[in-house]
């Protein structure tokens, strides 16, 4: 059935709540049939959950990965891939048969049910990288099995993320019009990608000419929540 498929976001601080909330709204924008989720960490505020329950159909509470995982990546060098971990989540809402991830800083222009249709895993290639693809939009079924290799792999080689080695998983990259200024015309879901995000950037941004309509769009939406329905998440 229709609500055994759902969108997936992920919030582990009350700024990336933001950017959940902007999802969620811009896929109801766009009569999306399917469920919304949200999965956050522990540590997000009350305020923000609140805030998250208004819009999502599910918010669910998951671990960050554990200390003994933390001490390897520390050892790696590489402790801010705990958030990778944390999105690698996902595989366990098996309530669903299959799910499409965005990434908290994502903006939907348009219904992308479509995505759907799509098998895991599908993901579209990253524009700097193009034989990788970028985690910020996938299509997946969830599987504790593959949620446990996924584990394992990412314990011995130190990340999945965005590259191409995902274990057990087929490659299979599409063209999913996932934008950026440079594909503008035509883009579904815009990624904001990189260090500067809508909610830290108000008034002065390093975006381009193209891109700022796109970070007013996203306020013009969070805006229209927040004085809708909830108190502003500061
Ligand atoms: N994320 C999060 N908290 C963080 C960093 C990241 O919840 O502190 C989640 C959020 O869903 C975010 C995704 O992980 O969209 C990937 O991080 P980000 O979008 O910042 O990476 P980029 O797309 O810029 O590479
Ligand atoms: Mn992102």
């Amino acid at each position: 059935s229709l609500s055994a498929e759902a969108f997936v976001t992920l919030a582990t601080t009350d700024s990336y709540c933001m950017g959940a909330t902007v999802v969620a709204r811009s896929l109801r924008r766009h009569g999306t049939t399917r469920h919304i989720v949200a999965m956050i960490t522990p540590n997000v505020s009350e305020q923000s959950r609140l805030a998250l329950n208004d819009v999502f159909d599910e918010v669910i509470v998951v671990d960050v990965m554990d200390s003994e995982d933390y001490h390897h990546l520390c050892l790696l060098g590489r402790p801010e891939l705990g958030i990778t971990f944390t999105k690698i989540h996902c595989w366990t809402l098996t309530q669903y048969s299959k799910c499409v991830f965005l990434d908290a800083d994502t903006l939907v222009l348009c219904n992308v049910d479509e995505l759907f249709d799509r098998d895991e895993l599908s993901a579209a290639p990253d524009p700097g990288w193009p034989d990788c693809f970028n985690s910020g939009v996938f299509v997946f079924r969830p599987s504790l099995h593959t949620h446990t290799s996924l584990l394992h792999h990412a314990s011995r080689h130190g990340s999945v993320h965005d590259n191409t080695r995902l274990h057990g998983l087929r490659r299979k990259f599409f063209y999913l019009q996932v934008c950026s200024c440079r594909f503008g015309h035509g883009a579904k879901i815009i990624h904001f990608l990189g260090a500067d995000k809508p909610w830290s950037s108000q008034g002065n941004s390093s975006y381009s000419h193209n891109m700022e309509q796109f970070v007013s769009l996203w306020w013009k939406e969070y805006l229209i929540h927040t004085v809708s329905s909830a108190p502003a998440v500061q």
